[in-house]
């Protein structure tokens, strides 16, 4: 017999419970009654324990080891949850035979080794944390396939093609056209004094630091070309961005004969969430249709790649291949704390990233994971001494 609620039988394991996507994860999880077995964190370790109390899980994870003993005290009054902290405690819980769905909600490279563990433990992954698929989306498909795993978009993009695509041929796919809102800059034309507040003032969704920087200067929507081609199996010159400023239509998928499919949705992450978490089947939870006659139009607009030369250097360094794509994302993350700590201007993001793949990626590198976080860490290097001119 089919169990259209099987999701409530498969305990979570949220990567990086405390920011954005993980409080999203945790409110669809309370309302379709799917148990969190297992929850990690990087600072805010009191947001951690009151989940953890919330939630009832069974397990608390710090990403620094030298933690462990704070978020102990925080839960002293929970004897029974299991307290750890450090690399080697996230991976291990990522791969923890007890909780059969991993959501990856880590920002950044970061969340690339605990990504991995998941995937080599053949689970479903519901995967939010795109960083670590735009460095080794390579190794991460091929050890999918190998240990069975199953790779689930949570990226409202990907999510949608995902589910355009449930059922269709790959030989039938024209393109893939990912929507882009445009950020808080599509009309504005002098970027050269924009500040951190207006860059952190998206105007259609609510989301962590580091991708509302990336969605400023379209290095989310160049990353997202990247986890695309990865996810789908699709050559990045079959990948098109169209700015969406309704960010309503999630994407869209061109096939052979002329027919275009969307998938429209309002701009809440807690829809792909919880389609990852329930597929193959849609249940009903906490996030209501969009109303078609309250949004009344849709617009469409070419990107500028003058103003968002991101989008066309991301293109540039998947087509590279090797390690481009790696120096790329690590040097935006450098560049992007650099830009919120104020060391640099937004339009230097950029001009930053673009030094760093011309010096690094013809660098010697191989494909293995030691090869992708040497290279990482040489990029992240890099950047930080790299001064603008
Ligand atoms: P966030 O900054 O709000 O949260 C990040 C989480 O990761 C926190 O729990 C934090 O404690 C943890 N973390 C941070 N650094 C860590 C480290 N070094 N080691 C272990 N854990 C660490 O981020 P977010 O906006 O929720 O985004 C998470 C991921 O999901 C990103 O890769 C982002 O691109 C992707 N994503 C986010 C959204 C969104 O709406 N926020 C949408 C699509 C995709
Ligand atoms: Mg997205």
């Amino acid at each position: 017999m089919i169990d259209r609620d099987a999701h409530q039988h498969r305990p979570l394991c949220v990567l990086g419970s405390t920011g954005s996507i993980g409080v999203s994860t945790l409110d669809v999880a309370r309302h379709l009654s799917i148990p969190v077995h297992t929850l990690t964190a990087h600072t805010r370790l009191e947001a951690l324990a009151e989940q953890a109390r919330v939630h009832g899980v069974q397990r608390v994870v710090c990403a620094r080891g030298e933690d462990v003993g704070r978020l102990r005290g925080l839960l002293a009054d929970q004897p029974h949850i299991e307290v750890c902290g450090g690399a080697a405690a996230l991976c291990e819980a990522a791969g923890d035979e007890h909780c059969p769905t991993v959501v990856t909600a880590i920002v950044g490279g970061a969340g690339l080794e605990p990504t991995l563990a998941a995937v080599r433990s053949g689970k479903r992954v519901a995967i939010a944390n795109k960083e670590p698929l735009v460095m080794a989306g390579e190794l991460i498909t091929a050890e999918a396939m190998h240990y069975g795993a199953t790779l689930l978009p949570v990226d409202s993009e990907h999510s949608a093609i995902f589910q355009c695509l449930e059922h269709h041929r790959q030989s039938d796919i024209s393109q893939l056209l990912l929507t882009a809102s445009g950020g808080p800059f599509r009309t504005i034309h002098n970027l050269s004094q924009v500040t951190v507040e207006q860059a952190l003032n998206h105007p259609n969704w609510s989301m962590g630091a580091k991708i509302t920087i990336d969605s400023a200067t379209l290095m989310n929507k160049a990353l997202e070309v990247i986890e695309a081609h990865h996810l789908f199996a699709i050559d990045v010159s079959r990948i098109e961005v169209v700015v969406h400023p309704q960010s309503i239509i999630h994407s869209l998928v061109a096939f052979a004969d002329g027919s275009l499919m969307a998938q429209l949705g309002a701009p809440d992450m807690r829809t792909p969430i919880q389609y990852a978490l329930t597929w193959p089947y849609h249940r009903s939870g906490p996030v209501a249709c969009p109303d078609l006659l309250a949004i009344a139009r849709l617009d469409f607009e070419t990107p500028d790649h003058k103003r968002f030369p991101a989008l066309e250097l991301g293109r540039h360094c998947a087509q590279l291949g090797g390690i481009a794509p790696v120096i790329f994302n690590a040097a935006n993350e450098v560049a992007v704390e650099r830009f919120l700590a104020q060391d640099i201007r937004f339009v230097d993001i950029t001009h930053g990233i673009a030094e760093a793949v011309d010096a690094l990626s013809s660098a010697k590198y191989g494909h293995s994971l030691e090869d992708i976080l040497a290279a990482d860490a040489e990029a992240r290097s890099w950047l930080t001494g790299w001064q603008p001119r």
